[in-house]
């Protein structure tokens, strides 16, 4: 595909009139958009229904409708370096994982540094969004927004859907036989917000996602006892990996991504194993996911083993029913004097404003082209923004995804044909179920680096390590070996950026500033009668070994 994008820049275009683009959401998905079209010279207007930027990761206290909900302890499990946007590193002094104000804090200087308030309408939301009868040959949209009362319609050559996946809550009570008798308390995860007023309960968490372990984590601090109910199991990891770096930086490297492509899958399966039971035992812990060669996004948490190790979570099989106050299990036992149940069971997602037709999901797969396009429309004037869940960082993903979408707005690039876009579905669909399952929480699961590369080659801004390796062998190293990090798509083709190369040789500063609050002084050098005592004891050691 990647050739079939011309190369091009906004320049070529000066003369035309800039095509005009509605961006539907101001999260990171749309602020990112908003740049991506600013960066392309098109003319974007963002609604956004609040009254503010940062989607999910502006906490508020309360919970909104049609919002997506975060708890006051959220911190990021994807880390700094790999999740910044690839012309704007997150400044040095920054922690590798960020609380949610510290990552809303990181957006709200990119949308200062970039200008892209200014695009933004707030406190309006879009109703519809429907094709205008002349949309085979202009592709254009009405876009039918709501503000203070009012409603408003408006032309635009495209649109970018950026509202966002962790809205509408998965409540499977119907799972549940008995909830209706339950006479606890129970909830969504997305109403929990802290720990106040689960002092001494006994809790019961359903699910092991990366909701599941934070919240039983948090309350098992305050409550008398919290239970873990889990179906298949799951790897857990720690953020911190190898030497103490980011695991992201660690695992998402091109090095071991092909590795994980070439080796035969039996021995991938057999290294995966080994690498997510070198913490502990995830069998002893009562975790080990119930198929352990598929490649699920792990839960991140650093503390759920030791809160495990000291009783205060215990991890339970599913449930098979409920009554008053008791939760029974798969495995016949029972949990009496249940006060809380909190239903940590991942989340469904809908656009309402749109056709229905244009984003199924159907037999557990969504039916969009790369995760983005709608195969099935004339003109490709419409893209879904971060409707993915990639095993690495969703941030420079929905960059990427952007910067190819404002490119084939423009007819930069271009798309196949509705019957090859069709094909691509059904095959990436069977290859997610091969790697990731069937489970509703991997629906949009992809793999990372492969997923980042097939976006880059679509503009033209993926690396050539093989060319790059005669002209610059310390840098190819490093991207083939090192952290696959969003830089690297701005070393080339359009929308170069001339500090990349250089944000990639310093990374590891930026990842080990923040630790470095304590001044260390240097060791004193050893003393000079020491060392040659001990380069004396080598030199008769090995005269002794060799005979000499
Ligand atoms: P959102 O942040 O949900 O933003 C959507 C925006 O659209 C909102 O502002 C909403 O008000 C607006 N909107 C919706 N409908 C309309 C409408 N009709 N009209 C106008 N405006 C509308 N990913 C990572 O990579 N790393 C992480 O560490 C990470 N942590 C996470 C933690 C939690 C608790 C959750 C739930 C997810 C996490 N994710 C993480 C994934 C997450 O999806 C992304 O981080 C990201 O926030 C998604 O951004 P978004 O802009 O697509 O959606
Ligand atoms: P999730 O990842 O979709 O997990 C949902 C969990 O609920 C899974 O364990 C699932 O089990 C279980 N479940 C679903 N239906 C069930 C049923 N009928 N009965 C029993 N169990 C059921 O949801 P999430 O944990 O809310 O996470 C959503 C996204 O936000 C993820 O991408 C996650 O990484 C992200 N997140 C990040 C952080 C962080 O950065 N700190 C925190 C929270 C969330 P099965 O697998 O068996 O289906």
């Amino acid at each position: 595909m990647g050739e079939l994008c011309s190369q091009r820049g906004s320049a070529q275009r000066q003369g035309h009139m800039a095509k005009k683009v509605a961006v539907i959401g101001a999260g990171v998905s749309g602020l990112v958009s908003l740049k991506c079209c600013v960066d392309e010279g098109l003319e974007p207007t963002c609604f956004e229904r609040t009254e503010d930027i940062g989607g999910l990761w502006r906490f508020k206290e309360n919970v909104e409708d049609g919002r997506a909900s975060i708890y006051r302890s959220v911190i990021t499990n994807t880390s700094k370096e790999m999740s910044c946007f690839s012309d704007f590193p997150m400044p040095e002094d920054f922690p590798n994982f960020l609380h949610n104000s510290k990552l809303l804090e990181y957006f709200r200087i990119f949308a200062k540094k970039f200008d892209l308030l200014k695009y933004i309408q707030f406190q309006t939301t879009v109703l519809h969004v429907k094709r205008r009868p002349d949309f085979s040959s202009s592709g254009q949209w009405e876009v039918v927004t709501q503000s203070a009362g009012k409603e408003q319609s408006a032309t635009f050559d495209a649109v970018m859907v950026c509202s966002g996946h962790h809205i509408l809550p998965h409540m499977p009570l119907q799972s549940f036989p008995g909830i209706e008798r339950f006479q606890g308390q129970y909830f969504h995860s997305r109403q929990y917000k802290r720990p106040v007023g689960f002092e001494g309960k006994r809790i019961l968490v359903i699910g092991i996602g990366n909701s599941a372990s934070d919240i039983a984590v948090e309350l098992s601090k305050e409550a008398a006892q919290v239970f873990i109910s889990t179906r298949k199991g799951s790897w857990v990891l720690s953020r911190i990996s190898e030497d103490g770096y980011p695991w992201d930086s660690v695992f998402h490297t091109r090095f071991s991504s092909m590795l994980r492509n070439v080796l035969p899958r039996a021995i991938v399966k057999w290294m995966l194993e080994q690498q997510m039971n070198r913490w502990f035992n995830h069998e002893n812990y009562g975790l080990q996911p119930e198929n352990k060669y598929l490649l699920k996004e792990p839960i991140l948490n650093d503390d759920l083993p030791s809160r495990i190790l000291y009783g205060a979570v215990k991890v339970k099989p599913r449930v098979t029913g409920l009554t008053e106050t008791a939760a029974i299990f798969e495995d016949e036992t029972v949990e009496e004097d249940i006060d809380v149940i909190v239903f940590a069971t991942g989340y469904t997602f809908a656009f309402p404003f749109l056709e229905e037709s244009l984003v199924k999901v159907e037999d557990s797969r969504v039916s969009l082209y790369k995760h983005m396009f709608p195969p099935q429309l004339e003109k490709a004037t419409l893209a879904c923004m971060g409707l993915i869940q990639p095993l690495g960082s969703i941030f420079p993903t929905v960059e990427l995804q952007a910067r190819w979408a404002t490119r084939v707005f423009k007819g930069l690039c271009s798309l196949p044909t509705e019957k090859a876009m069709m094909e691509d579905i059904v095959t990436r669909n069977e290859r997610r179920i091969d790697l990731f399952g069937t489970s509703q929480s991997q629906l949009l699961q992809t793999n990372y680096v492969d997923y980042l590369d097939e976006l880059a080659s679509e503009i033209g801004a993926k690396p050539d390590l093989v060319s790059l390796f005669f002209r610059d062998p310390k840098l190819a190293l490093k991207l083939y070996f090192g952290p696959c990090n969003s830089y690297q798509y701005r070393l080339t083709g359009p929308g170069q950026w001339e500090g990349a190369r250089r944000a990639i040789l310093t990374q590891k500063q930026r990842i080990l500033k923040p630790l470095k609050t304590r001044s260390l002084k240097a060791s004193p050098p050893l003393p000079a009668s020491l060392l040659l005592t001990v380069m004396g004891l080598l030199a008769i050691l090995a005269a002794l070994f060799f005979h000499i």
